[in-house]
C-alpha cells in the first residue's frame, strides 16, 4: 500500500499493509474516530485503494485515484442525508442494495461510504443492510464512519471489521496495567485471580478509565481474530482470540460497557466487582 499524502498512525498503516499483502482487505469496514475528518480521510484512502489500477495501490496519480480523492468518482458513493431529514431512509438503503449488484461504471469496484453511521442509520435501516454486508457483491466495499461504534448494532459489527483511529497514549499507565490484569483474570481458570484484579476498580478515579481500557483489550481480541493488529498488547489479544469466540468477546464488551455505566451511579463497588466477576466467568464458560 502507498500512504503518501495521508497521515495515519503506524498501527493503522501496519494493519492495512498486512491485510493488503494477505489479500484480505475487508469489504465491510467500520471506522471509529472522535475526529470525523480523520475517519473520512481513511475512507477516501480506502476508496482510492479500491478503484486504483496501479500495482501498488493507491498510487495517487492515476485517473481513478484522482477522481476518488476529489470525491468525484462515479463508482464511489457518499451516502448523504435526504432533504430535511436527520437519518438515512429505508428507501435510500433499498436503492443502495439494488445499485450494489449493478456493475461499476468506470472502474473495477464500487464503494459506499456512510458518514456518521452511528447516528444516521436507524436500527431498521441497519437491519435491512445485514444480508448485503455479510455477503457483499464482488468488488463492492461498504465503509461506515462513526464516532462510537457501540451505537451500531452488534450484528453489523460482527459482520464488519472495526478500525479505531485512537492510540493508547490517551490512557494512564495505571489504567492500562489494571485493565491488563483484569484480562489475565478473565483468561485465568481461577476465580480469585479475576476477583483480585477487579479490586483495582475500587479506586474510583481510575475505575472508568480501567474499564474503557478493558473494552479496548477485548476489541483487540476481536481485531486479532480477523488478522488485524492489536493496539495494547499483542499477547493478550492473541490469547483472547484463541480462547473466545467473537460472540463471547462481544458479550464481554457489552458487559464492560454496562459496568462502566454503573460507576457514576455511586454503586457499592464490592457488589459491582462481585457481579462483574460472576458475569465474565459466566460468559467465559457458557457453551
Ligand atoms: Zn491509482
Amino acid at each position: 500500500m502507498n500512504f503518501d499524502g495521508f497521515d495515519f498512525d503506524d498501527n493503522i498503516k501496519q494493519t492495512f499493509n498486512t491485510l493488503d499483502i494477505q489479500g484480505r482487505v475487508p469489504h465491510a469496514v467500520v471506522i471509529e474516530s472522535r475526529d470525523s475528518e480523520k475517519a473520512m480521510s481513511l475512507a477516501v484512502f480506502l476508496s482510492m485503494y479500491a478503484v486504483c489500477t496501479a500495482p501498488i495501490k493507491p498510487c495517487g496519480s492515476c485517473e481513478q485515484c484522482h477522481k476518488a480523492r476529489n470525491k468525484a468518482h462515479p463508482d464511489i458513493k457518499y451516502v448523504e442525508l435526504p432533504k430535511d431529514r436527520k437519518q438515512n431512509s429505508i428507501e435510500q438503503m433499498r436503492e443502495i442494495i439494488k445499485d450494489s449488484i449493478i456493475k461499476p461504471n468506470d472502474s473495477n469496484a464500487k464503494v459506499y461510504i456512510f458518514p456518521f453511521a452511528d447516528t444516521r442509520l436507524s436500527e431498521i435501516v441497519q437491519n435491512s443492510f445485514l444480508k448485503l454486508l455479510e455477503e457483499p457483491p464482488q468488488n463492492v466495499y461498504f465503509i461506515l464512519l462513526c464516532e462510537n461504534s457501540k451505537k451500531l448494532l452488534t450484528t453489523i459489527l460482527s459482520r464488519a471489521s472495526v478500525f479505531r483511529l485512537k492510540t493508547k497514549d490517551v490512557f494512564s499507565e495505571d489504567a492500562v496495567e489494571g485493565a491488563r490484569k483484569i484480562i489475565k483474570g478473565i483468561l485465568s481458570a481461577k476465580e480469585y485471580e479475576l476477583m483480585q484484579a477487579l479490586y483495582a476498580l475500587s479506586d474510583k478515579s481510575l475505575a472508568d478509565e480501567i474499564l474503557l481500557a478493558v473494552k479496548l483489550f477485548l476489541r483487540d481480541g476481536m481485531a486479532k481474530s480477523i488478522g488485524a493488529d492489536a493496539v495494547f498488547d499483542e499477547e493478550c489479544a492473541g490469547e483472547l482470540a484463541r480462547r473466545f469466540t467473537r460472540a463471547k468477546l462481544i458479550s464481554m464488551i457489552e458487559l464492560t460497557e454496562n459496568a462502566k455505566l454503573k460507576i457514576p451511579k455511586h454503586i457499592n463497588i464490592n457488589l459491582l466487582t462481585t457481579w462483574l466477576c460472576g458475569e465474565y466467568r459466566r460468559i467465559s464458560w457458557q457453551r
